[in-house]
């Protein structure tokens, strides 16, 4: 949208300045495009800074452009010479071009507009069949212009039936993508309910078991079965919720929340499974951050889902040392963003194998990963729940140093 809103705003800029230099522009093309090359501009630049207000901004866009064109064709039309006769047949080009870039940027509202300035176009060419031919015009000229006219009235209905049939296509095509995703949702559901459900009560059941028994055989395989109910439990969760992040009209919420009591509780969550391995876990924010820290705005379930899966997996491939979180804001060019660190003292990455590692289902054939358990889904929901916040993941890793994952986040709205 912004590539198209620019090369519009040049585009515009370029014709009206060779036209000028040739003698062709009106009185109206004077002012007119200039004012429409800004607003193309405007579009372009609104896109990159505040994406959400596009609906609002498109339609009047379009309408004016609707209008340019229809007024600059009358103006042609009127004059009838030469000049104006090229002008004519340029402006009934473009008026197609509009018709694609109305459907395309408005799908709801190309198919009005462009009938609309179909209907203009259509009662240019009556009145051009009904006015007279202007005093000193030439009639060369005139019937030319008129034929143009007529070229364009009976072209551009196919021209608008073939679009609104692309856009009606491609409407069937996101319901029947959404139906097939609330399908697999649902299915997935009724799925994680039927096996998780029994799968809680098999472990509640295990941890009461465990209360009983005594002898070091018999806690020995609880504590297998134990460690092969949570695995499941804990692959199902993976699989239902990468999955559950393929669906496109997923909402993202913007939640005003404090990062810095986020990170104390996803601590709090971890901190046993740390101190059962001999490990550290601390959060590391500067004193001049813990203000500004403490109100951002983003979808705080999906935030604490990322920094959940990024320490759950620091702890998993550290054996000795720590986890330490970092938090901090920074200014960027689309606004305020946050960066959370994940830094591990574990057994590292190779370089070749940084690439993969967010692909759903891989695991490192590292003799010491392998020996963790794990679905090959953490790093692919991380990097899934990323891209949907707009944001930016990046690992940093050396083997036998440890990892550092670094995760960028836009503020939703910010000011
Ligand atoms: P898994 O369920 O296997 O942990 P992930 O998608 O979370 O799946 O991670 C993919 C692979 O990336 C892991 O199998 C592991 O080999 C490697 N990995 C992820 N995080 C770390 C880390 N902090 N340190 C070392 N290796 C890691």
């Amino acid at each position: 949208m912004t590539g198209v809103s620019l090369l519009a705003a040049i585009g515009t800029l370029l014709i009206w300045f060779t036209d000028r230099q040739q003698g062709l522009t009106t009185a109206w093309d004077q002012w007119t495009i200039p004012m429409l090359s800004a607003l193309y501009f405007g579009i372009s630049v609104l896109h990159v800074i505040k994406p959400r207000c596009m609906p609002w901004a498109l339609p009047p866009t379009l309408i004016a452009t609707s209008v340019y064109l229809l007024v600059a064709l009358h103006l042609a039309m009127v004059g009838q010479s030469l000049p104006k006769l090229y002008a004519a047949t340029s402006l009934t080009q473009l008026i197609p071009v509009f018709y694609v870039i109305a459907f395309v940027s408005w799908p709801r509202g190309g198919a009005g507009i462009s009938g609309l300035t179909y209907a203009g176009l259509l009662a240019q060419y009556l009145f051009s069949l009904h006015a007279p031919m202007p005093a000193g015009g030439w009639s060369d000229v005139h019937q030319l212009t008129q034929k143009t006219l007529l070229a364009s009235v009976v072209i551009h209905p196919a021209c608008i039936l073939a679009l609104s049939f692309i856009t009606h296509l491609r409407g069937q095509l996101s319901t029947s993508q959404q139906e097939a995703f609330k399908g697999k949702e649902r299915f997935l559901a009724m799925l994680s309910h039927e096996i998780r459900t029994p799968l809680q009560a098999m472990l509640g059941s295990i941890d009461l078991l465990a209360l009983k028994l005594h002898g070091s055989t018999e806690t020995r395989a609880l504590d297998r079965l134990r460690n092969s109910a949570t695995q499941l439990d804990t692959h199902l969760r993976d699989i239902t919720e990468f999955t559950r992040l393929e669906d496109p009209a997923l909402r993202i919420q913007a939640d005003t929340f404090d990062l810095t009591q986020l990170l104390q509780d996803l601590r709090d969550d971890w901190i046993e499974r740390a101190q059962s391995k001999g490990l550290t876990l601390s959060i590391d924010i500067a004193p001049d951050e813990q203000t500004s820290l403490q109100t951002v705005t983003a979808d705080a379930t999906r935030v604490r889902q990322i920094v959940s899966n990024l320490i759950s997996n620091a702890l998993k491939y550290t054996m000795v040392g720590g986890v330490t979180v970092h938090a901090s804001l920074s200014r960027q060019q689309r606004g305020r963003a946050m960066t959370i660190v994940v830094e591990d003292s574990g057994i590292g990455i190779a370089a070749h194998h940084l690439a993969a590692i967010f692909q759903p289902y891989v695991r490192l054939e590292d003799a010491r990963a392998l020996r963790v358990d794990g679905s090959g889904l953490g790093l692919a929901v991380v990097q899934r729940l990323v891209d949907r916040l707009g944001g930016r993941l990046h690992v940093d890793s050396h083997p036998d140093r440890g990892s550092r994952f670094t995760v960028e986040l836009p503020m939703a709205d910010n000011g």
